[in-house]
């Protein structure tokens, strides 16, 4: 660990890098935002359990990090798209014991006996999948845990009503020779960041009907889950028995045009920041960047930010003509300044403009969101960009160092 991770995990926040430590850029992950996150979905959950979605390295903030500061809130699933997801936490150690674990985007091939030996979860809503399943519990010996994914209108995955007898009554057969035993049923909402939409009603109700179609067939069900962050936050009579938040995990809001993370009691988990490579004086009239999008009105400073798309910063958050650049928080303290990508973002680096007074250096660190109300956040990026707050954490690369923080030992979490 260097000095400056040091100083970061003692601290629990970012408190200042010191001289000589020479990142480029990294991602600090505040694990105990993610705890208090979860801690306060379960609150309004109520009686409902929380899955915290831990999929796409928990949308980019580290997977095994991630979902152990999820379990230490309160959560008590982990829930992922693909197998190797699912197979890397067992591996890392989360165990039966610590989470149930959902995986629920697998394909023919899918590694289905080791998933059921890890004691994962298993999704499927096709008859193919209930063979293969089976044929994992022959191999090892033990009986699946089976959640049907139902279609309710989302028009993605899930099994269509008119094929939902066909796959029950391979299901119930499978159940008979202990192959397996369907535990849960799950659809997704295609609306729930409108929740006044009919289209949520109209899911509901599918659900519902699916569920009693499924029971009525004689399984026994222990979960019900229709829920995201979402319909966790802005709709209690669609929780069933457990949520499946992911982007309220990391302090995001699911629902940015109706309330912020902060007004939902949430923390944003993750820090983006760089150091400047240079700081460089120029004239009035300079193009910036590829395509001169953006051109000094006067004569100004630039600074080098060694952060660009090849790290999942946004093309389409480039500054010019065509619209505001992504914003930048550039000083600290009194002498902070709110500034805004000039020109375009390149594979590498963006450019700002410092203004022709600014005192910063090359070294000096600029801020490109991070958990403040006041910004910049990852939704003023997203805004900047035309896109969602997930894909602004999820899409950032792997040159970018996550440096873990605030975990409950007060140690970085080496995974
Ligand atoms: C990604 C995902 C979630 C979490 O959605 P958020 O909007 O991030 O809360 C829940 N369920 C399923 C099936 C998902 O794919």
């Amino acid at each position: 660990m260097s000095d400056f991770e040091r100083a970061a995990t003692a601290a629990g926040t970012l408190a200042g890098p010191p001289a000589g430590d020479g990142y480029p850029s990294r991602a600090v992950v505040d694990l105990a935002a993610i705890r208090a996150n979860v801690v306060e979905l379960a609150r309004r959950a109520g009686s409902a359990e929380v899955m915290a979605v831990v999929k796409a390295d928990a949308y980019g903030h580290g997977l095994v990090p991630s979902a152990r500061a999820a379990l230490a809130g309160g959560a008590t699933w982990l829930g992922v798209a693909q197998a190797s997801e699912a197979l890397a936490l067992r591996a890392a150690g989360v165990g039966p014991d610590d989470a149930r674990v959902l995986a629920w985007l697998l394909v023919p091939g899918s590694p289905f006996a080791d998933l059921v030996a890890a004691d994962v979860d298993v999704s499927l809503a096709a008859s193919w999948a209930v063979d293969e399943v089976v044929a994992a519990a022959r191999t090892t010996g033990r009986t699946a845990r089976v959640h049907v994914e139902v279609e309710t209108g989302l028009g993605r995955g899930g099994v269509v009503p008119a094929d939902l007898d066909g796959l029950l009554a391979a299901l119930r057969s499978a159940e008979a020779e202990g192959a397996l035993r369907v535990v849960g049923v799950w659809s997704h909402l295609a609306l729930a960041d409108v929740p006044g939409d009919p289209v949520n009603d109209l899911q509901r109700r599918s659900f519902d009907e699916a569920v009693a179609r499924v029971e009525r067939a004689g399984c026994v069900l222990e979960v019900r889950h229709l829920a995201n962050s979402a319909a966790t936050v802005t709709a209690p009579g669609l929780h069933y028995d457990l949520v499946r938040p992911g982007i309220a995990v990391y302090g995001l809001s699911p629902v940015p045009e109706l309330a912020s993370a902060h007004d939902l009691g949430l923390v944003p988990a993750m820090t983006l920041e760089a150091r400047l490579a240079l700081v460089k004086p120029v004239a009035a009239g300079q193009g910036v960047s590829y395509g001169h999008l953006y051109t000094t009105e006067r004569a100004t400073r630039l600074g080098v930010v060694p952060l660009g798309y090849g790290d999942g910063i946004p093309r389409h958050a480039s500054g010019g003509s065509a619209g505001p650049g992504g914003p930048l928080l550039v000083g600290t303290g009194d002498g902070a300044r709110l500034l805004r990508v000039a020109g375009r973002v390149c594979m590498d680096q963006v450019v700002v403009d410092l203004g022709p007074d600014a005192s910063e250096r090359a070294g000096d660190v600029v801020r490109l969101f991070g958990p403040d109300a006041a910004g910049p956040t990852a939704q003023d990026w997203a805004d900047a960009a035309g896109t969602i707050s997930y894909e602004i954490t999820t899409r950032l690369g792997a040159r970018v160092p996550r440096v873990h923080v605030g975990a409950p030992t007060g140690g970085t979490d080496p995974a």
